[in-house]
């Protein structure tokens, strides 16, 4: 016990020595004789401490256990000292931020910009270092918890200052400090001690503690700018800033209280220059308080309205106000002008640059409010003032829309039910009990039709909510007349502010498009009639993804896609150098922003944060590729963090890949490709895929299916779009089969025609793959589906072209060696229809009328179009209603990779005019 006295009375000390608030509110108070210097003033120990269960009674004496006053003199005034405070435009008021005098160096940067601002007067509020009040917080709770380790992590605090205090000061002002320090930090120590040992803390122990980053921070500032021998002096805020704190975590100023207590503090310390602590303040019993987490904005808002300054300077990071969180979208914009409604939105609902209370105490006196970098000083930053004095040319210019912002882990609770119609009070019951669990509203959304209210919570409140709704409409809920009281956890708040909205027809509209196009599913919404603000509440991993779609929307007006190249082969290969030589025009003249974020093959995969070189991308693949892993990939592209649109280019042939492409546009990824195997495959899967693509607002493109690059399906949807009927399609859809029958004339036989087509690189490796006509029977029924048959590939019979006897031939070139042998059959078919005046070609034929298709060798008549061709080109003629006497006809070079790779790459421009690129 013994002990244990020593180290309360050590804390006793602290209390009086540092610093310690006026007793402002009882100035006829006696006045005791104190053993410390003048500067220390009366100060209240938190009530709540449970001191006597500590055995400190004795100590102070019984009467005082629960508050116990340390009064200080007071320099006695007279009406002849008394110096008057000058307020208005004389005054600057700056605030610098944590990371702003995170280091020595960065202190003195801040004492450099407070004597290089040639205001008459000024008003400097500054935050702790940079993690110090995290930390000191972390001593709170160490303690409470009853973790021996507070007594080290103390002692890194001290470090910290000691260190810093090292680097800055020297003489009397760094022995002075220090031994304040030290003081400080000894009285912490028993302090903490003692909550160690009740393990417990109250919110005004943990505001004492805390708020000591402030005195330390302020304090060397205050030598340093001293140095430059300005008239300055550094100020306590509790004994200025009166508060009054709220349910709600959240204090009050007093503002009447304050200005009192400035005047009279200021009548002691005249100065020109006064360093102020940011984030503490003290209650009107004066007992110590913080104005909550990220407070010292709020500090200096109100002291600029205490001091009714002409400019509150708020130094900070970043380069002002962005249009949302730098650190969510690398594309955001710094925004030169924000209304005090503006910002106050922004900062409401999540944009942590500002703390939201920070607006009302300088609006009240039109006090402009600047952002500004304090490691970019060139950067004009942010001025938040009145829409009147806002530059006019500047603003015209912006979207209606200024800026996004979000807030994470909220539950939506929705109370629904017929009974809740036309009953006046219901939602005063609702909201009556969410106040009497403390829980914080965020938004509130309810439809005309009263069927529904629902609002958002902060996640960790919602169960207490819930709770009480259940209890406080249990009759309601068991007669039925509400349905249920709904919980919908993970969700995030994203909102839209400008003040502008409310001028601009379509907002919204564009909005939710950008939303919609994003694949992103909206839970709730709320507009207020002032129209700054559109709030949606959508699922918390859609979150990212929400913000920076519609960012992109209004901001970029260029569409960026992230994409993924799945197989890199010759057409992949293709596409990917056609990509690097169109991106740059893309993006200047189109806005079209195409960042390729992965390249797979079968076996590498290369994977980029940002997207990848394409001039180098062969080389990037082969140094930095690691193992494929379809899944992994599928991830990476589609969970990149800034880009809102996905499409996943699958340019294999493979059948595995095809069947992903279900839960990939379920996903919201949308798929391209030249793979038959989806579209082929069965019906079932394709019906299903279609089906599932046409519900979302997912795209699923593969004009390079059939014809390579030419416009064959897109003239197919074309011609049902607009209401024409099918009635038959035929053409020769195999290059290498057309190259083949084109050529074969009667010159040559027909293996030696094969042969050199393989030469010539037209057939596959194995022309058995071309001939047996599966792959044209693929195409056929691809368009049969198009065109609204159900048709299975087995429905379509095909000649194969290929002997019978050579179907199970081992290798290719057996095959090539004995296909001369069955020359003579075709040799003989040729001949035929020569002697007719026609030729043979090898067609797929889609019979919409019979719901029938087939894949054979026919004969035209030489004036055919079909007998017109030369090289490898393909030809479809569409016989509808419309084009029944005269068919459509598309024809040209229908293989290879660049028209393939060609047709692929239209596609993607296609889906960035369907996400809203400019025509
Ligand atoms: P300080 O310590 O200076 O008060 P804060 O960390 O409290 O700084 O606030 C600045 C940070 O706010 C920036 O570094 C930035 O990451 C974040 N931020 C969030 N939203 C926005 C926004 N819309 N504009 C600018 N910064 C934002
Ligand atoms: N230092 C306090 C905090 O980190 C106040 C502030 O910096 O605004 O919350
Ligand atoms: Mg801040």
């Amino acid at each position: 016990m013994a002990a244990f006295s020593a180290t309360i009375s050590e804390s006793s000390r602290f209390l009086s020595s540092t610093s310690l608030p006026h007793d402002a509110a009882a100035p006829k108070r006696k006045i005791s004789a104190s053993p410390f210097p003048s500067q220390c003033r009366s100060f209240s120990l938190p009530k709540p401490f449970p001191l006597s269960r500590l055995g400190v009674v004795s100590q102070w004496g019984r009467g005082k256990s629960l508050n116990i006053c340390v009064q200080a003199s007071v320099a006695v005034e007279t009406s002849m000292d008394k110096v008057h405070l000058p307020k208005g435009n004389m005054w600057a008021v700056h605030k610098f931020g944590g990371t702003c005098v995170g280091t020595s160096q960065r202190i003195k940067n801040v004492a450099d910009i407070i004597v290089s601002d040639d205001s008459e007067r000024k008003l400097v509020v500054v935050s702790a270092m940079s993690k110090v009040t995290d930390m000191m917080y972390d001593l709170i709770n160490k303690a409470q918890s009853r973790d021996d380790s507070y007594i080290s992590a103390l002692d890194a605090v001290l470090e910290k200052h000691q260190s810093t205090a090292l680097d800055l000061l020297d003489g009397d002002d760094l022995a002075t400090f220090l031994s304040q320090l030290h003081h400080d930090i000894s009285n912490l120590k028993a302090m903490l001690r003692a909550i160690y040992i009740a393990g417990h803390v109250t919110e005004s122990f943990s505001d004492f503690v805390v708020g000591h980053g402030e005195l330390w921070s302020a304090q060397m500032l205050s030598y340093i700018v001293r140095k430059n021998e300005l008239d300055c002096k550094w100020m306590d805020t509790r004994e200025v800033l009166i508060v009054n704190p709220t349910s709600s975590n959240q204090v009050d100023p007093d503002f009447l209280e304050s200005e009192r207590r400035l005047e009279k503090w200021f009548s002691q310390n005249p100065s020109k220059v006064i360093i102020a602590t940011g984030f503490i303040a003290s209650t009107p019993q004066n007992i110590p308080t913080t104005l909550k987490r990220d407070g010292s904005d709020f500090s200096a808002a109100i002291m600029g309205a205490l001091f009714r300054a002409r400019r509150v300077t708020i130094w900070t990071d970043v380069d002002g106000v962005y249009s949302a969180d730098p650190r969510k979208v690398s594309e955001a914009v710094i925004l030169r002008t924000l209304s005090y409604q503006e910002a106050w939105e922004m900062s409401y609902f999540g944009a942590n640059v500002l703390h939201p209370r920070t607006i009302i105490p300088v609006m009240r006196y039109d006090i402009p409010i600047v952002i500004r970098n304090i490691f970019n000083i060139s950067s004009p930053g942010t001025t938040i003032c009145h829409p009147a004095t806002e530059d006019e040319d500047g603003q015209r210019l912006e979207s209606p829309v200024k800026g996004f912002a979000t807030i994470d882990n909220l539950a939506l609770v929705n109370v629904e039910g017929t009974g809740m119609a036309g009953v006046p009070g219901t939602a005063s019951a609702i909201f009556g009990a969410v106040k009497d669990v403390g829980a914080n509203v965020i938004m509130i959304s309810q439809a005309s039709s009263e069927h529904s209210v629902c609002f958002a919570v902060p996640e960790k409140e919602v169960k207490a909510v819930a709770e009480a709704l259940q209890s406080r409409f249990r009759q309601a809920l068991d007669a039925g007349r509400l349905s249920q009281v709904a919980v919908i956890p993970n969700c995030s708040i994203l909102a839209t502010v400008g003040q502008k909205m409310a001028s601009t027809p379509g907002v919204s509209a564009t909005l939710f498009n950008a939303l919609a196009k994003a694949n992103i599913n909206v839970r709730a919404i709320a507009q207020g009639c002032s129209e700054y603000n559109i709030t949606v509440v959508v699922k918390r991993e859609d979150c990212i993804r929400a913000l920076r779609a519609v960012h992109s929307r209004f901001y970029l007006s260029r569409t960026t896609i992230a994409m993924g190249i799945i197989g890199p082969g010759l057409i992949g290969g293709t596409l990917l150098d056609q990509l690097r030589d169109q991106a740059a025009v893309l993006k200047e003249e189109f806005n079209i922003d195409l960042r390729v974020m992965g390249i797979t093959g079968s076996r590498t995969m290369l994977l980029s944060e940002v997207g990848i070189d394409l001039s180098r991308w062969r080389e990037l693949l082969k140094q930095k590729g690691q193992v494929a892993d379809l899944e992994k990939f599928t991830q990476h592209v589609h969970g990149n963090h800034f880009i809102p649109n996905t499409v996943l280019v699958d340019c294999t042939a493979d059948s595995n890949v095809a069947s992903c492409y279900h839960d990939w546009l379920r996903k919201g990824i949308h798929v391209i490709t030249p793979n038959k195997k989806a579209n082929s495959g069965p019906l079932d899967k394709y019906l299903k895929l279609r089906a599932l693509q046409r519900q979302s607002y997912t795209h699923y493109f593969y004009e390079a299916t059939v014809g390579a690059g030419l416009p064959i399906i897109s003239t197919l949807r074309g011609l049902l779009e607009t209401g024409d009927r099918i009635l038959r399609i035929e053409g020769i859809f195999s290059g290498t089969l057309s190259y083949i029958f084109n050529n074969f004339t009667g010159t040559r036989p027909f293996s030696e025609v094969v042969a050199e087509a393989k030469q010539a690189g037209y057939t596959e490796p194995d022309p058995r793959d071309d001939l047996s006509g599966t792959d044209v029977a693929r195409k056929v029924i691809i368009l049969a589906r198009e065109s609204g048959l159900k048709l299975e590939l087995s429905d379509i019979p095909v000649q194969s072209l290929v002997p019978e006897p050579l179907r199970a031939t081992a290798s290719a070139e057996d095959f090539m060696e004995q296909l001369p042998q069955f020359d003579k059959d075709l040799a003989r078919e040729r001949q035929e229809a020569e002697e007719s005046g026609e030729v043979l070609r090898y067609v797929g034929v889609v019979d919409a009328v019979n719901q029938e298709g087939v894949v054979e060798l026919r004969r035209y008549s030489k004036d055919h179009p079909f007998a017109q061709l030369s090289g490898s080109d393909n030809i479809i003629a569409f016989t509808t209603t419309r084009y029944k006497e005269q068919p459509l006809i598309v024809r040209g070079p229908g293989a290879g990779a660049q028209v393939t790779a060609g047709g692929i790459f239209s596609d993607i421009l296609r889906l960035a005019s369907y996400l809203g690129a400019p025509s």
